[in-house]
């Protein structure tokens, strides 16, 4: 008979929150926390999108919850991770994914609640995500995963995008903070640095950017050395995140982790 296929990497008996576990990175995420075994809590403004996640999940055998929230509401996010980690008893993981491209335009056509909106979700967001799980991961230390972007480390041709790039490298300014301040808790926290990866975001028109009205394809052709064009999978994501999630990346704190293709080599 076949002998056991005993998996490299385990998350059994943890506990992950994803936010933006509707779509995208964070779904495809969800889904490789829960095969490698962990009980994923999945959070998102999209009630629908949520479910749609947690019937992946399901009938692959994998276990999860759902609440829907606005990361950048402390009235919303607070009471559903709280919900989740008592629901389940712990918490080992979180994964800070939830983002918006936000309104790309020349500074002039920027409006201050354009501007506040994108911070309030990426950058906001992301502090109200690890604050209200901080009580959880103290008990026992673990993983704390942020999405940020390329567009947070270097200027691609994609004018327009202040808001979104300034949301995106304060993440990581908040990772490099965050990961030594809670150190001592063993509370590792570490950053994704995605490029362009095949999403509902990325498709999404952005309003007010001739540039981005472009398809997709005008756009990463040629930029993307490992593929020569095509954006990456939210799979490829997802497996970094599981790096980081799991013991694989124990003595690794406050780290980024670029997966784009090598994108950003040619900037
Ligand atoms: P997506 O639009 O497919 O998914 C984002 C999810 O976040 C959606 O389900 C949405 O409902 C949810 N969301 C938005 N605002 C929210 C809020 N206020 N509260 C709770 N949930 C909210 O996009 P994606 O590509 O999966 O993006 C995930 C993350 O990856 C984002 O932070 C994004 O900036 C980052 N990223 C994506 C790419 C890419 O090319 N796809 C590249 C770099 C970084």
């Amino acid at each position: 008979s076949a002998a056991p296929v005993v998996p490299l990497v385990t998350l059994e008996g943890r506990v992950a929150l994803i936010t933006g576990a509707g779509s995208g990175l964070g779904r495809a995420s969800a889904k490789r926390l829960a095969t490698a075994g962990a009980f994923v809590g999945l959070l998102d403004l999209d009630a629908d999108g949520l479910a749609e996640t947690a019937e992946e999940i399901e009938a692959a055998g994998g276990r999860c919850a759902t609440r829907t929230a606005d990361v950048s509401d402390p009235e919303s996010i607070r009471p559903a991770i709280e919900g989740l980690a008592e629901a389940a008893g712990r918490l080992d993981v979180v994964y800070a994914n939830a983002g918006i491209n936000g309104v790309w335009a020349p500074l002039a056509d920027l409006e201050p609640d354009e501007w506040d909106q994108t911070l309030a979700v990426n950058l906001k967001g992301t502090f109200l995500t690890v604050k209200y799980a901080l009580p959880w991961l103290k008990k026992r230390g673990g993983s704390v995963v942020v999405c940020a972007s390329v567009n947070g480390t270097r200027v691609f041709s994609n004018t327009g995008a202040t808001a979104y790039s300034c949301s995106k490298a304060g993440q990581l300014a908040f990772v490099k903070m965050v990961a030594l301040e809670l150190a001592s808790h063993h509370i590792r926290v570490n950053a994704i640095i995605p490029g362009a990866i095949m999403t509902p975001i990325f498709n999404k028109t952005v309003e007010r950017n001739i540039e981005s009205e472009k398809p997709h394809v005008e756009y990463t052709d040629g930029r993307i050395p490992l593929t020569g064009g095509d954006p990456g999978d939210p799979r490829d994501v997802a497996n970094a995140v599981l790096y980081l999630a799991s013991d694989l990346s124990s003595h690794v704190t406050g780290a980024e982790i670029v997966v784009d293709g090598g994108e950003s080599l040619l900037q």
